[in-house]
């Protein structure tokens, strides 16, 4: 996971320009539900902006960073998710997913509630675009938590005293998901080795199993390949060559490029350790080679 950078102002000016008026059609909807106590409308709009993180975003799972279609034909693989769950909120894991993967907690991640955070329907702070793996498939209504919940909330950003486990990307909302986790090859861990901090980390990685997934796994082994490449390529005798390889390093590593939080990883890797990167490139290979045969 990386974070997607951008100015509350620029945010809500970005969704007035897509669609004039939708931030008072959403506002309206917010005090509705604050009259009912919950969640409830026969319809939603939060589709109409979707647009908005789609472009943030550079086209790619806010969670597990892989590219999705650009086109507007393609905007049913981009899932509009709720950070916090608006409807009702689920207590993970569940014994079934505990039981699947394998996972065991020494602490607490929250519990169960009938009514979630039902004025962050249509809060602009409390969506990201997502693939339907991390969003419908494991996403779907957990959240959990560290500390005592603040529902319903009115502000993502006031409400870190939940110390929520899983990390949210985009603007300042939250914590700098690349301060939490880096990657060891293709494969992510936590940066700290202790606290909240660590436990956030590794919870995300296994709630969105995102060391575990093969497409990622395979998907970052092409990532590293194709930058380590690209890093020799960027010191090579011939001028031509030194372009396109300045070029793909810094392509590769943007914000809109998949998998940037492993290419990065793997880039000060390279620029601290270029033998130990080598290694890394080599085992990235034989893990491709190893799902051929
Ligand atoms: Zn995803």
């Amino acid at each position: 996971m990386i974070r997607y950078p951008i100015h509350p102002r620029e945010w809500e000016n970005r969704i007035e320009e897509l669609v004039p008026g939708w931030q008072a059609r959403a506002e309206a909807r917010t005090a509705h539900f604050r009259e009912l106590g919950r969640y409830s409308e026969s319809s939603s709009i939060w589709s109409e902006i979707k647009r908005v993180y789609m472009e943030l975003q550079g086209f790619k799972c806010g969670f597990c960073e892989r590219r999705l279609e650009k086109s507007r034909y393609g905007n049913v693989e981009h899932d509009v998710e709720h950070f916090r769950p608006k409807g009702r909120v689920d207590a993970w894991p569940t014994a079934a997913i505990t039981d699947d993967r394998g996972l065991a907690y020494d602490f607490d991640l929250g519990e169960a509630a009938a009514n979630g955070y039902f004025l962050l329907a249509y809060n602009r702070e409390n969506y990201l675009i997502s693939c339907k793996t991390c969003n419908t498939a494991l996403k779907r209504n957990f959240f959990p938590i560290a500390g005592n919940n603040e529902r319903p909330g009115t502000q993502p950003r006031d409400m870190r005293g939940e110390k929520p486990f899983l990390i949210y990307p985009l603007g300042a909302v939250d914590e700098d998901p690349e301060d939490l986790i880096e990657f060891d090859g293709v494969l992510p861990v936590p940066i700290g080795t202790r606290g909240h901090k660590r436990r956030r980390a590794q919870v995300t990685i296994d709630f969105f199993a995102l060391d575990r997934r093969e497409v990622l796994l395979e998907e970052r082994a092409e990532t590293i390949l194709a930058l380590h490449l690209a890093l020799h390529a960027r010191n090579a005798a011939e001028e031509g060559t030194r372009a396109i390889g300045l070029h793909m390093v810094d392509r590769l590593t943007s914000p809109h490029a998949p998998h940037a939080g492993c290419a990065r990883s793997f880039r000060r890797r390279f620029d601290a350790d270029q033998a130990g990167a080598n290694d890394i490139a080599d085992a990235a290979l034989d893990y491709l080679l190893s799902l051929v045969s």
